[in-house]
């Protein structure tokens, strides 16, 4: 099947799972709409490499989206520079480990700000162009804690359970207008996310980091190996494509059988 050009957003798209997608929209020559809170200045190199590897434009749109008026207004930006916007990823995410009753309540609103909030408000945005064009897809990331619990994580597991909520709701409201709204939900997936969250999971399991990567990151992935960002990429271009018009509503795991447990 022979696809249109299309536009895609990838919120978060600076780093780690977002910058894959980016890169692999870039590379079946989406035009592709970039977004982080950094100042253009701090990732000019990373919008360099995907200009070096895309036929279409690459645009960088700076945007707290801890902000929901900002996020509104980032697919109305986008939108206005790019004519549409047939492709929106909600991939932008924030983790803190800690137990319930030490959570800072600034973290816990963070977090689910910046994954479910912003969700909402860029769904809204893009949702009425995307049902007059009777064409669109909507791939939220969402996370094998979107699926399952783990201790110390009581933000990120409510914010993506939320986001699997919010995927499925909008894909029943959008299912007769050429519209899928899909979950991704990857387990570890070696990223600056994860990372940075080593040494707070030390400190609340009571072990090395070592201990960590091995105990707790990979015990809970049967294949017992992180899955790559450009794993979670290629799942998103299928999503993308007029074969996977019939995929809506669901979640799908890349979590090298997490959940099969
Ligand atoms: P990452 O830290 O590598 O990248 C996160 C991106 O989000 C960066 O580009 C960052 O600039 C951007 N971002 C953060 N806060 C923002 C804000 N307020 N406004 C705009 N942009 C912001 O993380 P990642 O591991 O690639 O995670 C991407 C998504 O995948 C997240 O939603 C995360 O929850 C989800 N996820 C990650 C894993 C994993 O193991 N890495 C597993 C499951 C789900």
């Amino acid at each position: 099947m022979s696809e249109p050009k299309r536009t895609a957003l990838v919120t978060g798209s600076t780093s780690g799972i977002g910058l894959a997608i980016a890169r692999k929209f870039a590379e079946l020559g989406y035009d592709v709409a970039v977004n982080s809170f950094e100042a253009e200045a701090e990732i000019a190199h990373l919008i360099a490499g995907l200009r070096g590897c895309a036929s279409g434009r690459i645009g960088y749109y700076r945007a707290d989206l801890a902000d929901g008026t900002a996020s509104h207004a980032l697919v109305e930006r986008v939108i206005a520079d790019f004519g549409t916007l047939d492709v929106l990823v909600n991939n932008a995410g924030v983790q803190k480990v800690a137990a319930v009753e030490e959570f800072p309540p600034a973290d816990w609103d963070r977090i689910i700000a910046v994954s479910l909030d912003s969700a909402f408000h860029t769904t809204r945005g893009a949702v009425p162009g995307m049902a007059q064009r009777g064409w669109g897809r909507i791939i939220n990331v969402a996370s094998a804690h979107g699926l399952r619990a783990s201790p110390f994580k009581s933000a990120y597991v409510a914010t993506k359970h939320g986001v699997v909520g919010l995927t499925k709701t909008v894909a029943l409201e959008v299912a007769e207008k050429g519209i899928t709204v899909n979950a991704i939900c990857p387990g570890y997936v070696w990223t600056p996310l994860v990372a940075k969250q080593v040494t707070d999971q030390a400190k609340v399991h009571n072990l090395s980091e070592d201990e960590v990567v091995r105990q707790i990151m990979l015990a809970p992935q049967p294949t017992r190996k992180f899955v790559q960002p450009e794993e979670i990429a290629e799942l998103a271009a299928y999503l993308c494509s007029d074969w996977a018009r019939s995929i809506t509503g669901t979640t799908i795991s890349i979590d090298g059988g997490w959940t099969a447990k």
